[in-house]
């Protein structure tokens, strides 16, 4: 067979046969008829042909069409798994692969591992029976370092494409270059990108991407027309404004499901608890209007359905939030100027009342991280008699569809995490989404009859500050990690390769003096290789500075358990909170300050000298020994915010995971709850942390420094930054003061501020990191000199040369 497109420059590639027997299904009728309204399905010839024929496709097509339950289907039928070869398809979100997977295994009429997932270390894959596997593109990309052609696989499907997570990015690069030397070794491996945009150049007009242009198809999705409507004014308070625009909906509207979408899990929860309560009280005054007893037995047997469903989904409340409630009803009968849009009738509000509240509000919320079988209800159809109103994040707008939505309403915000080009620090913004965005919102109404969306924006903000499309993950993160996953692959020549997008070459610059630092890269290879270690710290999916922490730790067995729980808590925001709690003291209640408190809880000695990494390395083990039960007082005792804690339980829960398979040895002393470290080991593992953070380092200036004209005493010095630094005063080191710390984070505010600290002693730098430290002449009792001089290397003149250099941490001092 011929490929149908190619370029003038380039040979005509031989695609080799299409698969000759056709796989029977047994799907349900009521399954047939599900699809059959799938805009996808009449396509299934058209997309077939072009993946039979090329060897990259892209389809396009509006979320809902079917691309990522249909497009698996179509090339199991087709015979793509005969031979053992399996179909693969990537998604960003775990939710999507796992949610996807039971689909399509129900739709084909398969079991759970023949249609499987497998998101990072959990999954239903089975070697034996998997012929179908969903996957994050993380785990795709895993599988790569093990196969490089990814010779189990017959067909791979990116999908979600447009999302441009760095992984997906790197995968398509990858890929690029797979599906060529699977073509010429007779055994085809075929790409189908999907894409839910048309925002498709850079992956079809890139010729250092494909050499071949890939074939493009496009599904016509069968949209119905949505109304856009724009609020006059901008609202400050868009969750309040997203409240009140469901409530006059819900009121004044036609039947039909409503999809609000918000910025992240708390506000969803915020906003379906207000809702909630608004329509649950409103149902009751009904009710008791209602004369018919058959009639009401009914509808409280759907209250009370309803109310149960609130229940186990409130999660943390503010009570205040509560109060607030009935007055902001009445408010909203009123009905404001300008922040109306055209078709709700703002002056009626009688004629609202009446039709309007004998039909409860059916309150469903939608986020990344809830339990799949919660987001499935968004599936299923509402209670009968009810209105549906799916609350949700981002992932609504394009990998999970809603059937039935008439109205959106879309606060036109995003949550981003942004990262600090200089500490690596990661936060997270909320600001204005892009054009493509809003109106892919726009688009999740309008699939089954013409519907409205209610931007709570107005146009001027839409024109003037909405970019087009939202750049893509890659040129926003710091790419460490990602540097050490292409060398592990042997890809040393990052300059050349094959991003869809590539990121800025100081990045990958920066990236790699990192790890040349963390001895992860061979410093003296002119295209800086992966040196051994650097291959066992990309075994953990972590900043190479823990994982770095995480290879030393091995020599010591027994400081792996604390090094796993201190490198967890460290890769989860805020842990900790401020403020005061109220205690116990001779049978009088106290507040306390809760850095008070901590300073207390560590102690004296080497755990004093662990600073705040021994309070982490307490609130873990507090958790661990507390129950379930006590777990929220633990965390309200000592200032720990629960979900932090239960984020560090899973990433620890991975952590253990891996390190089992290194370790097969110490699975017991992995699995036991922590217990206190011995001082001994409480200085071992201070070494440890100094060994990983090699550029986060400070030392204790003499006298005092000049800060915007005013003296200043205590400041620090970095390796990164010409100004002086002072400890945060949240840190249990603040008075303490020590000749030498290293620090998580910097913190700007009126001064710059470092955070999470740990004493450490600088022999032990020259001990673990004697290629940071260049040696001067031994002078007579010389001070201890510690400053930049060229590529920011540290000076340490004490040292003498032939010291003996070793991994091994050596005795505890
Ligand atoms: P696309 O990938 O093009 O966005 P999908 O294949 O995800 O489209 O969805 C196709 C249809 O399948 C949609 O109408 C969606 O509502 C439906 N669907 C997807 N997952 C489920 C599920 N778990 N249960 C019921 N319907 C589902
Ligand atoms: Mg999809």
């Amino acid at each position: 067979r011929q490929s149908s497109t190619s370029s003038i420059d380039e040979p005509k590639v031989e695609i080799p046969a299409r698969p000759h027997a056709n796989v029977q299904v047994e799907r349900s009728e009521e399954i047939q008829a599900i699809r059959s309204q799938l805009p996808i399905i009449t396509e299934e010839q058209v997309i077939m042909e072009a993946i039979h024929d090329n060897l990259v496709v892209l389809v396009c097509g509006e979320t809902g069409s079917g691309k990522t339950t249909q497009l698996p289907q179509f090339l199991y039928e087709a015979g793509y798994t005969m031979g053992g070869k399996m179909i693969g398809i990537t998604e960003p979100r775990r939710v999507a692969a796992i949610s996807m997977a039971s689909r399509v295994a129900h739709e084909l009429n398969l079991t759970n591992d023949q249609v499987s997932y497998q998101i990072r270390y959990e999954g239903t894959f089975k070697k034996e029976s998997t012929c179908i596997k969903f996957m994050t593109d993380g785990v795709l990309l895993k599988e790569v370092q093990n196969d490089f052609l990814l010779t189990n696989y017959s067909c791979i499907l990116i999908d979600e494409a447009h999302e441009r997570s760095v992984a997906t990015d790197v995968l398509i690069g990858l890929l690029s270059r797979i599906v060529p030397i699977r073509c010429q070794r007779n055994d085809p491996l075929r790409l189908v990108i999907m894409s839910a945009t048309m925002r498709i150049e850079e992956f079809v007009n890139n010729r250092h991407l494909f050499k071949l242009k890939p074939k493009i198809i496009n599904i016509d999705a069968r949209q119905y027309p949505v109304t856009v409507h724009f609020n006059k004014k901008t609202p400050k308070n868009y969750i309040e404004e997203a409240y009140k625009k469901v409530c006059k909906i819900h009121r004044q509207l036609p039947k039909g499901g409503i999809l609000v979408f918000v910025t992240g899990q708390q506000e969803v929860q915020v906003l379906c608890h207000r809702l909630r309560k608004t329509f649950a009280m409103q149902t009751t005054a009904i009710e008791n209007d209602e004369a018919e007893p058959k009639f009401k037995s009914k509808r409280s047997k759907k209250k009370k359905q309803i109310s149960m469903e609130s229940k186990s989904e409130l999660g943390i409340i503010d009570e205040e939030e509560l109060e607030h409630i009935q007055s902001d009803v009445d408010e909203d009968e009123g009905g404001k100027e300008g922040s109306i849009a055209s078709d709700i009738d703002d002056d009626d509000d009688d004629a609202g009342v009446e039709g309007i509240t004998s039909e409860p509000l059916y309150v469903l919320p939608l986020y990344a991280i809830l339990s799949s079988e919660k987001q499935s209800r968004v599936f299923e159809s509402p209670p009968t008699g009810t209105r549906l109103c799916v609350v949700a994040t981002n992932v609504a707008e394009t990998s999970i569809t809603i059937s039935d939505v008439k109205y959106i309403v879309d606060c036109g915000k995003v949550k981003t995490k942004y990262y600090d080009k200089l500490t690596g620090v990661s936060t997270f913004r909320i600001e204005w989404t892009s054009k493509a965005s809003a109106n892919q919102r726009m688009g999740r109404a309008g699939r089954t009859a013409p519907g409205h969306c209610y931007r709570l924006y107005s146009s001027a903000v839409y024109n003037d500050s909405f970019i087009e499309y939202s750049p893509p993950e890659i040129v926003r993160k710091p790419v460490e990690d990602l540097v050490l996953q292409l060398k592990t692959l042997n890809i040393d020549r990052l300059a050349n390769f094959p991003f869809p997008t590539p990121p800025d070459l100081k990045a990958i610059g920066v990236a790699e003096q990192i790890l040349v630092q963390l001895s992860a890269l061979d410093e003296k290879s002119p295209t800086k290789k992966i040196t051994e270690l650097g291959r066992r710290m990309a075994a953990f999916p972590i900043n190479p500075r823990y994982s770095k922490m995480l290879v030393i730790a091995q020599e010591n067995p027994a400081l792996l358990p604390y090094i796993i729980a201190l490198v967890a808590a460290l890769s989860v925001n805020e842990v900790l909170t401020s403020g005061h709690v109220k205690v116990k003291k001779d049978n009088q209640e106290i507040s306390v300050s809760l850095d008070d408190l901590r300073q207390q809880w560590i102690g004296q000695g080497e755990a004093l000298s662990f600073g705040d990494m021994m309070v982490l390395l307490k609130a873990v083990g507090a958790i661990d020994h507390g129950s379930a039960k006590t777990e929220l007082s633990v965390c309200t005792h000592y200032g720990l915010r629960p979900k932090a804690m239960t984020e560090i339980r899973k990433i620890r829960r991975q952590l253990i995971q891996i390190v089992k398979t290194i370790l097969p040895d110490i699975a017991a002393i992995l699995d036991a709850p922590l217990v206190p470290p011995n001082e001994q080991q409480i200085c071992l593992l201070r070494k440890v942390l100094a060994a990983g953070m090699v550029d986060r380092l400070a030392k204790r200036l003499e006298g005092p420094v000049m800060i915007k004209g005013h003296k200043a005493n205590n400041a620090y010095q970095t390796l990164l930054l010409e100004e002086p630094v002072f400890i945060h005063p949240s840190s249990v080191l603040v008075n303490e003061l020590p000749p030498f710390v290293c620090y998580q984070q910097l913190h700007e505010t009126n001064r710059i501020f470092i955070k999470d600290i740990c004493a450490i002693q600088m022999d032990w730098i020259v001990q673990l990191n004697p290629h940071l430290c260049s040696f001067g002449p031994i002078e007579e009792n010389p001070p201890p000199r510690y400053d930049e001089i060229q590529d920011k290397m540290l000076c340490y003149r004490k040292a003498s040369i032939g010291q003996r250099v070793s991994w091994s941490l050596g005795p505890a001092i």
